[in-house]
């Protein structure tokens, strides 16, 4: 049986994008999830989550209970860092943003990864009593993935797309950021530790997390979770073309609803 499951954040009230990622996984599959990524402790609310759960059951949605909260997850994801630990590809970095610009900035070439220029490094090279030493002072530090180490580890890997098969590039996003100080985890972990926990065999979401993939199949590899199928799907873009988000003011759900939109016509705007 396929499952899927659909996984806002709630940082905001959900717009036409999430409603045709929210139908695109619920057609998908035999079994539809649910999981509300709040791990954001500082932008995530409960007032959203509530919202998000309204509107989808306005718009005709079904899903299997329970809900997965990923605040109620920390333990999962601190069990799955301490594994990552032990095979000693983790190594906290204490750059904080403005050393890491500047750092690039010195580079004579400073790899692009999906989001940005790719972290130079830096505290891969502190050795163990730098560390320690940085740790206790009490400063803040994220942990990072090494990721020469990890591709290393993982060897060669692939991931099927649209029933295609694709090459994983594993050090696609570097010495990505796994966990912080205050936060035992990072969107990439909790979403590979969730998946496999809940089952979810065939993940959908929009075009703009295809790069993820890439450092998500990594991670699944290294601590031994299974591999779901992927299939990615196209963005509703706004009239200007761009993609809809919180940022933007886009025309949530609810604004439609109270426009006088019905989940038919809703379904009808996203050519569903
Ligand atoms: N929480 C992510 C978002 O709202 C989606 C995560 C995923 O589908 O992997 O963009």
């Amino acid at each position: 049986m396929i499952v899927t499951r659909f996984a806002p954040s709630p940082t905001g009230l959900l717009h036409l994008g999430h409603a045709f990622a929210a139908i695109t996984a619920a057609n998908a599959g035999g079994r539809f999830l649910l999981r509300i990524e709040d791990i954001d402790i500082a932008r995530a609310r409960t007032e959203f989550a509530a919202a998000i759960l309204e509107d989808l059951a306005w718009l005709g949605l079904r899903w299997k209970e329970p809900v997965l909260r990923q605040s109620t997850r920390f333990d999962a994801y601190r069990a799955a860092l301490a594994r990552l630990a032990a095979m000693d590809l983790l190594y906290p970095c204490f750059c904080t943003r403005k050393e890491i610009a500047e750092e690039i900035a010195r580079a004579s070439e400073a790899p692009q990864g999906p989001e940005g220029p790719l972290y130079p490094g830096t505290c891969r090279h502190l050795s163990p009593d730098a560390r320690k030493m940085r740790i206790a002072s009490g400063i803040s530090y994220a942990l990072r993935l090494d990721a020469q180490k990890a591709a290393a580890i993982a060897g060669v890997l692939t991931f099927i797309e649209h029933g295609k098969t694709l090459a994983v590039a594993p050090l696609l996003f570097g010495d990505v950021v796994l966990a912080r100080k205050e936060t035992p985890t990072s969107y990439h972990l909790a979403v590979v530790v969730d998946d496999a926990h809940q089952g979810v065999n065939l993940v959908t979401r929009g075009n703009d997390l295809l790069a993820a993939t890439h450092i998500q199949r990594v991670l699944q590899t290294l601590l031994g979770l299974p591999e779901p199928a992927y299939a990615h799907h196209r963005l509703i873009l706004d009239a200007e073309g761009r993609k809809f988000s919180k940022r933007d003011k886009a025309v949530t759900l609810r604004d439609l609803r109270t426009a006088g939109e019905t989940p038919e016509s809703i379904r009808d705007r996203l050519k569903l």
